[in-house]
């Protein structure tokens, strides 16, 4: 196992991407919290599916518009579990809108969300890491973070943001033991992909599935990528051979930023 005995956090994860890494790394043999919103029952089935593997699993649901209780969040996961070694910056949200009409309250809780929750965890991870002189911080950004759409302003302003984060930390953290990287998916069939359809379909003025179709077209291998391809990198970027790594930015995007 790969993370035996490591203790992992990562954000939002009862759904999509954070909910598949969050198994993959209890497959690994890691401890988790997991995070994120939903019902009772949402949540109860999220740890079901993390508990399935036999290490400690637990909830937290700090919302990540709320630097204190992210404070808080860390600061009970690095108690409760004796210490995080693996941070991922998960949780996001999305809307699309022309930019003259974007809801202002769309901008704060994109940028709130999908970017600066990211810095509360870090800040009030960091100290723990650099005691031990160990961490991994792994960042979910985006394709939208090394390049743009229209109608994603909040978004392609937030995933561009994390991606400096991302190096900033490396840098101050390198001779710590603790590295910092971004995984940036392009397109994954999850409910945030999801639930997008619908708004792009009505932004371009065409059908839902001329939308979807829309949507793989930016995509050279015309296939979405899946929640486990990315989940499987996280793992590796987890792992001990991944201890030379830090200030990167990797793509799981069929092809789309190489264009
Ligand atoms: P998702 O909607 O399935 O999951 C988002 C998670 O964030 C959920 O657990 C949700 O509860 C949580 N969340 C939302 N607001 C929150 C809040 N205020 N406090 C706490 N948790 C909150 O989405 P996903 O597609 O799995 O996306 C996960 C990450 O991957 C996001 O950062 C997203 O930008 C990024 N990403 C997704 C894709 C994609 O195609 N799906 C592509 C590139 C990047």
């Amino acid at each position: 196992m790969l993370l035996k005995g490591k203790k992992a956090l990562i954000t939002g994860s009862t759904s999509g991407i954070g909910l598949g890494m969050a198994e993959a790394m209890a497959r690994e043999g890691a401890d988790v919290v997991i995070n994120g919103l939903g019902s009772q029952a949402d949540i109860d089935a999220a740890l079901a599916r993390v508990k399935a593997f036999g290490t400690r699993v637990a909830y937290d649901g700090a919302n990540m518009l709320k630097g204190d209780e992210i404070a808080v969040m860390i600061a009970k996961a690095e108690k409760d579990f004796g210490g995080l070694d693996i941070l991922v910056n998960n949780a996001g949200i999305q809307h699309v809108s022309p930019i003259e009409t974007f809801p202002i309250e769309k901008w704060d809780a994109i940028i709130a969300i999908n970017l600066t929750s990211a810095f509360h965890t870090i800040r009030a991870a960091v100290p723990g890491m650099k005691s031990r002189n160990h961490g991994r911080i792994i960042n979910i950004a985006s394709a939208h973070s090394l390049t743009a759409s229209p109608f994603k302003a909040a978004y392609v302003s937030a995933k561009h943001g994390i991606a400096g984060l991302t190096k900033t930390v490396a840098l101050e953290l390198a001779e710590h033991g603790v590295t910092c990287n971004a995984i940036s998916p392009g397109f994954v069939w999850t409910p945030l992909v999801e639930k997008q359809i619908p708004d792009l379909a009505k932004s371009e003025g065409i059908s839902e599935a001329e939308a979807k179709k829309k949507v793989l077209s930016r995509q050279p291998t015309r296939q979405f990528v899946t929640v486990d391809q990315v989940a499987a990198l996280a793992v590796f970027l987890a792992t001990e051979a991944a201890a030379p790594i830090t200030g990167s930015n990797y793509s799981i995007d069929g092809g789309w930023t190489a264009e």
